[in-house]
């Protein structure tokens, strides 16, 4: 018998050794991991740059808490702050938590700024910020409130386009959050023009833009964050899944003004940031620079959008292949769960978004001849569990 709660539905086969896009079972069987690890390893498995650092740092300090200077902290912030545009960083150790955290600070400086009564968030349909309780009521989605209630007040969910978000702008609302690609959702990306159009919103209501690029970001759509693809600056940017590729870490970037709402005991988290996590997010990051990833997630990504459409030609049940750099999804007429598991037996590890759509998220480091072996085990697939469209 388990000794574990059941709040995950787990396949049944246990990993226990992984190396660039490869896993291996129990029995020392491999597979080709398109999951990696949902958005958190984009290196690939047990990059050496990473675990070299970790390695270093386990030997020389792991914690100390944020009663001290941690040298560390300074010199990744430094770097997301440059890597960003913004100018203050806060560390913790999950997305929820990076998402809680920008929740309570942009509360903090409407209120300082306009008044208690400005503390509602707009967030949008279709939108995943996490399972925190502050967090589940900012997803619109009643699957995840299901038992949960009272929910935390002060969110309002939107429908998807402007004149609904100009509709809802009321003088208590302080800020917008959502996901520049929303990736749970059902990996659906927002529009540019739809992106400044709603940073045009909250600069004419006096509203903070808090982008949640906790899937987003850290190379995987092919820039670093995919806002930048949008030509617009957040005043709030959440990151975490794979920033330290695998090592938990969360991070929440702010304007100069906004982050100085939080003064000394405001807000903070024991583990947050420490000697030996902000070793390995700083190996990750440098290695993001060092071995060209944007623009190999760039490349790959639309070898893969390609060959994903190819399939589309040949297979009824698929209508839509969407997403941006190496987050991609392909909707089907049909719940994708049988997919899924036919690829696990195949070889090949997918993810669904949502019910219908398929998700493929493999690392940055990914090559053709992985693109080619996944398109092909994922076609072999779609070929057991789903009849072809007949070819004249
Ligand atoms: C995964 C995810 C979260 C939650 O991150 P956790 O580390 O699981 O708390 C929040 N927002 C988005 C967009 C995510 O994809």
């Amino acid at each position: 018998m388990t000794h574990l709660m059941s709040n995950y539905g787990r396949f049944p086969v246990a990993f226990v050794q992984g190396a660039g896009t490869r896993l291996y079972d129990e029995a020392g069987r491999e597979y080709l991991d398109f999951t990696s690890g949902i958005a958190v390893t984009n290196l690939g498995h047990c990059h050496p740059n990473v675990t070299q650092a970790i390695q270093q740092q386990a030997e020389t300090l792991v914690h100390t808490s944020n009663l001290f200077q941690i040298p560390g902290q300074e010199a990744v912030a430094q770097k997301l702050c440059q890597l960003s545009g913004l100018d203050r960083a806060f560390f913790c150790n999950s997305g929820a938590e990076a998402n809680e955290a920008a929740i309570k600070l942009a509360r903090k400086h409407s209120k300082e700024v306009y008044g208690e009564h400005k503390f509602e968030i707009l967030t949008l349909e279709d939108a995943f910020h996490g399972r925190t309780l502050a967090t589940v009521s900012a997803t619109p989605r009643p699957k995840f409130h299901e038992g949960f209630a009272p929910l935390m007040p002060g969110f309002q969910h939107v429908a998807k386009n402007l004149a609904a978000l100009e509709a809802a702008i009321s003088p208590q609302t302080c800020a917008i959050l959502l996901e520049p690609v929303q990736g749970e959702g059902g990996v659906l990306p927002l529009t540019p023009e739809f992106l400044q159009g709603v940073r045009n919103l909250c600069d004419q209501h006096g509203l903070l833009l808090i982008l949640d690029e906790v899937q987003t970001g850290i190379g995987r759509t092919g820039t670093m964050f995919a806002f930048q693809q949008a030509g617009i600056q957040p005043d709030i940017l959440t990151l975490a899944k794979a920033l330290g590729n695998g090592i938990p870490v969360g991070a929440t970037l702010a304007t100069e003004q906004v982050a100085s709402a939080f003064t000394p005991g405001t807000h903070g988290s024991t583990f947050g940031g420490t000697p030996l996590v902000m070793a390995a997010v700083l190996a990750t990051l440098q290695t993001i620079e060092e071995e060209g990833l944007l623009q190999q997630a760039v490349e790959m990504g639309e070898q893969l959008a390609l060959r994903l459409q190819d399939l589309l030609e040949h297979y009824d049940c698929l209508s839509e292949v969407r997403g941006l750099g190496l987050l991609r999804g392909v909707v089907l007429d049909r719940p994708v769960a049988p997919l899924v598991a036919k690829c696990l037996d195949l070889g090949l590890l997918v993810l669904s978004a949502g019910e219908k759509t398929l998700r493929l998220l493999p690392p940055l480091t990914v090559s053709s001849q992985d693109i080619h072996l996944g398109i092909k085990l994922l076609e072999q697939a779609l070929q057991e569990v789903i009849t072809p469209v007949a070819q004249p």
